[in-house]
């Protein structure tokens, strides 16, 4: 049945002020972040409700209507982006914090929630949700856990499958499946948490979620290093761990980043350093003071010309805040920004930024590169214009060659930030034909008629 007499169910499963079909509004919901085309979707419904979320799943499984799961729309791989004739679900109406509990360590939240909204509240009562991805003011808990998102934290405190506890979630016909639970110990049937985690909205439809809390640091340290290069830096950072300590953020920016940074906010950066290193250390007061002087020793061992520790709370914010402004600088450069997060292993990073400033000669492209260096997740970011023919065509080979490299290097085509529409293509580089076939077979078992984000991360059955 086409959507359009559908109107009166999906109005009567979510109310009618939650049903949208004008053009403007189904425009607005076409696209995400993603350089990818756009789609219109027929119609974009609006759940406040856990009860109209899951009839509006089963409303558009029992009519066959691909429908796609929509928080923030931030993610980068074309996740949100729908499937011509479908229907965008919005969690944004599902955005209560329905418990923060103190003594056992885990909050409850319906999936709408705002990351950093969360992670604020959290903090109010003397807790700590550490995953923070650079997009925390407006990403939602639901989609950081369909994507798995991480952040300038990964490297000590893990990403967001490290704190999902349970998971409910709406599967096709409408029945609510629980998961997980609020104890610190759960082995109680199949682990399908973990099996909605990174699942894009191709598996179910998430509706309330448990995630654990730790007690934050009780001191932190942050430091900026610069390094006469690329290579003295990368070899930096494979030198900290190799030295065990796990500094809870390791960040790089190259020479390009330092300067399109500077120039977005003057925050004194040194724009003639070739490279910089950005770390904090956190823990306990001895231990960051020992820890800190163990990265200095290692930041000069390799080359360091400079290293400027943060003396208060305002020089530890600005430090994080010139990183912070990393993407939207060099967005600001060109029309077109393509943001990769293909990853290596630490120890490979060296051998991942000499392939990308070889990437950025061949082709004459300007990339900037920055990213959590410490889990070996480098954000090359392409400066491009799409309009233009003969560079996109440039911008796409750089891409494939990015991702050729990573995996060559044992690495993996995305970090954090998903397969979605855009990557789907590299899936098999990275897995088999039959881990492919296999995903289908599960997929086709949860979602007969393919109606949950179709074509997303493992693509059209052939
Ligand atoms: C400026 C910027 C900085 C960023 N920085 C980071 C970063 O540091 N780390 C990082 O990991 N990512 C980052 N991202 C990418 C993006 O913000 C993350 O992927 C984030 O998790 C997406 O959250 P969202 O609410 O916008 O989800 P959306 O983009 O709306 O959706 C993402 C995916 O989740 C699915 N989904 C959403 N809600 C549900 C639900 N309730 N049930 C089932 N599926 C659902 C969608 O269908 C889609 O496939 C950044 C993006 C931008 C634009």
């Amino acid at each position: 049945m086409g959507v359009e007499k559908l109107i009166k169910d999906f109005e009567a499963a979510a109310g009618a002020e939650n049903v949208m079909t004008s053009e403007t509004d189904r425009h607005a919901y076409s696209y995400d972040a993603a350089v990818l085309d756009s789609v219109l979707p027929e119609v974009v419904v609006r759940p406040a409700t856990s009860e109209a979320l899951g009839k509006v799943t089963a409303l558009c499984n029992e009519n066959g209507l691909p429908l796609t799961v929509r928080g923030a729309g931030t993610n980068l791989s074309g996740g949100t982006i729908p499937h011509p004739g479908g229907v965008v679900v919005l969690t944004n109406g599902l955005n209560r914090i329905l418990e923060i509990n103190e003594a056992d360590m885990y909050a409850v939240v319906e999936p709408g929630v705002v990351t950093a909204t969360f992670a604020a509240e959290v903090a109010r009562r003397g807790l700590f949700y550490p995953p923070d991805p650079g997009s925390q003011t407006v990403s939602t808990i639901g989609g950081n856990v369909a994507e798995n998102a991480g952040g300038l934290r990964g490297l000590k405190y893990g990403v967001t499958k490290d704190y999902v506890m349970g998971l409910d979630f709406w599967d096709v016909n409408g029945n609510l499946i629980k998961s997980g639970g609020r104890t610190v110990k759960c082995v109680t049937g199949y682990n399908l948490s973990g099996l909605m985690v990174a699942s894009e909205g191709t598996l179910g439809v998430f509706d309330n979620i448990t995630l654990k809390l730790i007690p934050p640091a009780k001191a932190a340290k942050s430091m900026m290093a610069i390094f006469p290069s690329m290579k003295a830096a990368s070899e930096t950072v494979a030198a900290i761990i190799a030295n065990k300590i796990v500094p809870a953020t390791l960040e790089m920016m190259d020479n390009f980043t330092i300067n399109t940074v500077e120039n977005f906010r003057q925050a004194g950066l040194p724009t003639d350093a070739a490279a910089l290193l950005l770390v904090e250390v956190d823990g306990h007061p001895q231990e960051v003071e020992e820890d800190a002087a163990v990265v200095e020793k290692i930041c000069k061992d390799n080359q360091a010309s400079e290293i400027k520790v943060a003396k208060d709370a305002a020089e530890r914010d600005a430090v994080w805040q010139a990183r912070r402004d990393a993407l939207p600088a060099l967005a600001k450069l060109r029309p077109t920004c393509v943001l990769e997060d293909a990853t290596v292993p630490r120890s490979k990073i060296p051998d991942m930024i000499q392939a990308l400033e070889e990437i950025s000669r061949k082709l004459d492209l300007t990339i900037g590169t920055f990213g959590h260096a410490g889990d070996g997740n480098l954000h090359p970011t392409i400066l491009t214009d799409k309009r233009d023919k003969h560079e996109w065509e440039r911008v796409e080979k750089g891409v494939d060659m990015i991702f050729d490299r990573a995996l060559a290097l044992g690495g993996t085509l995305s970090g954090e930030h998903g397969i979605g529409l855009a990557k789907s293509k590299y899936m098999e580089m990275e897995t088999s034909k039959a881990s492919i076939d296999y995903a289908h077979r599960m997929k086709s078992v949860l979602d007969p008629k393919g109606i949950l984000n179709p074509g997303k991360i493992i693509g059209f059955k052939k």
